[in-house]
């Protein structure tokens, strides 16, 4: 036999040698919650061992995550006042604007991504503006925008390197880009969630970020989870308009996706392996159905092997400890 594969995996130095997809705490970005009405740290029921943390805690925290290994926390706020006009999104002195301000003072090397969308500021929890007209609702597009572009533009007053708006409302992403640069923060990135998908596996998120929609669902602006095509058109549109980094979401069931994207466009892209993923590995672990840390080895590195650069994950502390050299 000519051909004998496995002569490379004979031994563990071997396969050492061999292996193609290598992660280390560079890879990951983990995600912080800060509420506005906490004063010390909450468990998130559904999400084991995470947190939503009080603003006075978030720099001790994002500073163990650098000092770990990772290289940027990715910041949602649960802000103590919500309403139709989402105002604690964008008012200077918001949950999110104070965290990048507490972070940015004392780990300035960190990289500090700020979501971007209306959801967990508005009192129906949708992620932009809305208006019934008897039984049906609409989101409206335009009047979002100019709600996340102050958002986007409060976020890097506050120091943010990069905003990540994650609505889905058509031409964000330019309205952004354009404000940023009329405001001198040509040098604030744009990660953009390019193609995030309407999904099931958000259930535990809504918990830890409090923004679960009282009346309807997100449909008509997420994306349709049976289409591929048209995740690329999002993409593409969004790199036209200025996005540095896109975004897929959620991630395992979207495999094909982040590999399209990747071999599509040469752009840095992410992937967000997002709380229903996390909760369903969680609870197949305490079963005794496998051990955690093999199991999220093995889903990382195939995200990583699908064309992940980025993977924003909830193990993110773990894995540095876990891929340290
Ligand atoms: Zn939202």
């Amino acid at each position: 036999m000519v051909h004998r594969p496995r002569r490379l995996r004979r031994s563990g130095s071997l396969r050492n040698l061999v292996r193609e997809t290598k992660l280390t705490a560079h890879d990951f970005v983990l995600p912080l919650f800060i509420s506005e009405r906490l004063t010390t740290r909450k468990p998130i029921e559904s999400m084991p061992g995470v947190f939503q943390f009080a603003l006075a805690e978030v720099a001790d925290e994002a500073q163990r995550s650098f000092d770990l290994g990772l290289q940027a926390v990715l910041l949602f706020g649960i802000p103590k006042e919500k309403d139709e006009q989402a105002t604690s999104a964008y008012a200077e002195n918001g949950i999110v604007q104070a965290a990048v301000r507490a972070i940015k003072d004392r780990c300035p090397e960190l990289v500090v991504i700020t979501d971007v969308c209306l959801c967990e500021y508005m009192s129906h929890g949708h992620c932009g503006v809305t208006r019934r007209d008897g039984e049906h609702f609409h989101v409206l597009n335009d009047e979002s925008v100019e709600l996340l572009v102050r958002t986007a533009v409060s976020h890097a007053a506050a120091g943010a390197d990069l905003v990540a708006p994650s609505d889905m409302m058509d031409g964000r992403i330019g309205a952004i880009r354009e404000a940023l640069d009329a405001r001198g923060f040509e040098n604030t990135g744009i990660m953009s969630y390019a193609a995030k998908f309407a999904s099931v596996f958000y259930g535990p998120f809504r918990e830890a970020a409090e923004s679960p929609p009282q009346f309807g669902d997100r449909r008509s602006y997420q994306m349709d989870s049976a289409n591929a095509q048209e995740a690329l058109r999002e993409v593409a549109l969004d790199i036209e308009e200025g996005a540095d980094i896109i975004l897929v979401k959620p991630a395992l069931p979207y495999l094909d996706i982040l590999w399209r994207v990747r071999e599509r466009f040469s752009q840095p892209t992410a992937v967000y392996h997002v709380s229903g993923e996390f909760a369903m590995v969680k609870a197949a672990a305490e079963k005794g159905c496998f051990d955690e840390r093999a199991a999220v080895l093995e889903i990382m590195t195939s995200l990583k092997r699908a064309g992940a650069d980025i993977i924003i994950t909830y193990w993110a502390k773990e894995l540095a400890e876990w891929t340290l050299p």
